[in-house]
Formats: structure tokens, C-alpha cells, sequence
């Protein structure tokens, strides 16, 4: 088996300017995780690489040959988990948030090609998942399994998904002043905090409905976490997550247009969108440089474009 701690390539960092961002006088950074695809393709990328790597190495010094994991039936973590088991040789189980659908969406015909193993729960049950009895019945039914947890957030993500720092640090030489992340369980921005220590400010940008994501947020970094340089804009969800109105879609063409990077449909539209406007509206000094992290997530633009 391939090691899942052998060293990837840096993803690169690119500089985009624009009318606005001249105007403003930021210095507007993306970190190109899209581009960090072991298996070069879509299906395992970006901050979904950072996420698995210390579980997946866990889960193979344990000795596991089968990984376990939640989600809706669009998925990100899903399509990942499906292709990451396939590279290092793990079997797959991906139990599915409601009732089985055919044909199989792309996402999860796609995870099915990567040799995950589908199993759906209904709402209640799914909603019950992390209790013993649900755990228990999925242990009698699939055997010994390393669980990763919905969205693939736990400590080991956190870890990996800190690594963005000191990448940023090696290829800058310093942190920007901001650096920007979307948020759907928040552990990937919980992760570079943590790895920040108090320098540099955070910002994340919530792709769902709703003010919560900044309890969650303090709940992954812990009860004592000494640092505050860290805020979440809940503000730019375009109605909730998964939601993908016709000005979204105009923002993401037009960027990609004058940028060159296509931003995924479900976070990393709202999140440049959200970044773009906060320029706009003067929330960051002049002079200042804002690096926003491209998580990847590339690979929901074909059940987007379904149907
Ligand atoms: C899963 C995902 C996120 C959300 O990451 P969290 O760690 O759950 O906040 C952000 N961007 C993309 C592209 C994703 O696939």
C-alpha cells in the first residue's frame, strides 16, 4: 500500500487583481488546492486530501482494511473517501443520508466505479448515526471499519488540513495579513487556526444557512484555545447549502473569465464571492494581502449540472 504520509507537492499560489482589488489596494492570493489531486482526477482533491491523510494513515497502522464514512448523496467527502480507499487500498463503505435513488447520481455512480460499497439510512436513523446502537448495527452488519465521521472532520483532519500553513509560510516567506477558507463543518478553517497560533487572521466564509458554524468552529479548537484572530461571515450562503442561484452561477463565470479558475458550485463561489465583497465594502486596511484557500470541489459541478 502507497504511504499516505508521503509528501505531495505544494500546491501552487497565484495572484489575481482586478479592477477592484487595484482600487482597494489588496493583494488578493489563491492557494490552488484544486490543484492538490493525488489521483488526478476530481473525485479526491483538495481540502479533502489534507482531511483524510493522518486518518488514513491511522486507519492503516491500525491495521484496517475497510474505512467507514456519512454523507448526503452529493458529497464531496463521500466521492473522496470512495477514491482515496481506492488508491491505498482500502475497502469502502459509504452510508448515504436518505432514501436510495436510480439511477445513481454522478457522484455516487462515480463512488460506486471507485468500489465504495453504498448503504442508506432514513433521516431519523441518519440523524442517530454517532450513537452506539447505530454504530453497533453497522459493525454487525459491515464488519471491523476504521469511521471517519460525516464531512471527514476529527482531530487527525484538523492536523492535516493545519499543513496549509506552514506550506504558505514556506512559499511566501511570511503569512498574508488574511487568509480566507470556506466552511461547511468548519474543520478545515478549525485546522488552520490551530496551526496559526495567533498570527495572520482568519476568515471564514459559511456555505449554510444559519449562525452557527462559529460555535462549531470554538467547539473543534477546544474550551481553552487561547487565540481570537478568527471571524465567520455567515452572510453570503446564497440560501443555504447546496443552493446555486443564477447570480451565483453568473459570479462563478464571470471569475473564471477574468481569472482563469473555475471555483467549485457548493463553497468556493461563495466564498470568493464573500471575499470580493468584503473588499468592496472596505473591511480590509488598505495595503493588506488576502490569500484565499481554492478547497477543490470540483467534482460537484456534475450533479449540478444534472438534470
Ligand atoms: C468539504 C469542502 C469544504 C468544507 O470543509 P470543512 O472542513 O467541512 O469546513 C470546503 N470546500 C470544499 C471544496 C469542500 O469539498
Amino acid at each position: 500500500m502507497a504511504d499516505p504520509l508521503a509528501h505531495h507537492p505544494m500546491s501552487p499560489i497565484t495572484s489575481i487583481s482586478s479592477e477592484l482589488t487595484e482600487k482597494a489596494q489588496i493583494g488578493l492570493l489563491v492557494k490552488r488546492d484544486d490543484l492538490l489531486c493525488p489521483g488526478n482526477d476530481q473525485e479526491w482533491c483538495g481540502n479533502k486530501v489534507r482531511k483524510l491523510k493522518y486518518n488514513l494513515a491511522a486507519a492503516k497502522a491500525q491495521g484496517h482494511t475497510q474505512l467507514l464514512t456519512f454523507g448526503g448523496a452529493y458529497s464531496n467527502h463521500i466521492a473522496a473517501v470512495a477514491r482515496a480507499g481506492q488508491y491505498y487500498g482500502f475497502e469502502t463503505i459509504g452510508i448515504i443520508r436518505g432514501e436510495a435513488h436510480t439511477p445513481l447520481n454522478p457522484t455516487l455512480q462515480q463512488a460506486v466505479e471507485n468500489g465504495m460499497r453504498l448503504h442508506y439510512l432514513n433521516r431519523a436513523t441518519y440523524r442517530r448515526k454517532h450513537l452506539p446502537e447505530v454504530t453497533q448495527s453497522l459493525r454487525d452488519q459491515f464488519g471491523d471499519h476504521y469511521l471517519i465521521p460525516e464531512g471527514g472532520t476529527n482531530d487527525l483532519a484538523l492536523r492535516g488540513a493545519g499543513e496549509i500553513i506552514p506550506e504558505v509560510i514556506n512559499q511566501l516567506g511570511s503569512l498574508p495579513d488574511y487568509l480566507a477558507v470556506a466552511c461547511g463543518t468548519g474543520g478545515t478553517l478549525a485546522g488552520m487556526i490551530r496551526a496559526c497560533e495567533g498570527s495572520s487572521q482568519l476568515i471564514g466564509i459559511s456555505s449554510l444557512k444559519g449562525s452557527f458554524m462559529t460555535k462549531e468552529v470554538q467547539q473543534l479548537l477546544g474550551r481553552n484555545f487561547p487565540h481570537h484572530n478568527w471571524q465567520i461571515y455567515s452572510d453570503y450562503h446564497f440560501g443555504g447549502y447546496a443552493k446555486f442561484p443564477e447570480s451565483l452561477r453568473q459570479f462563478v463565470q464571470s471569475f473564471e473569465q477574468e481569472h482563469h479558475i473555475l471555483l467549485d458550485p457548493i463553497y468556493t463561489a461563495k466564498l470568493a464571492f464573500g471575499v470580493l465583497d468584503l473588499i468592496a465594502k472596505g473591511t480590509f486596511p488598505r495595503g493588506s494581502s488576502v490569500l484565499i484557500v481554492h478547497t477543490g470541489g470540483l467534482q460537484g459541478w456534475k450533479g449540478m449540472m444534472e438534470g
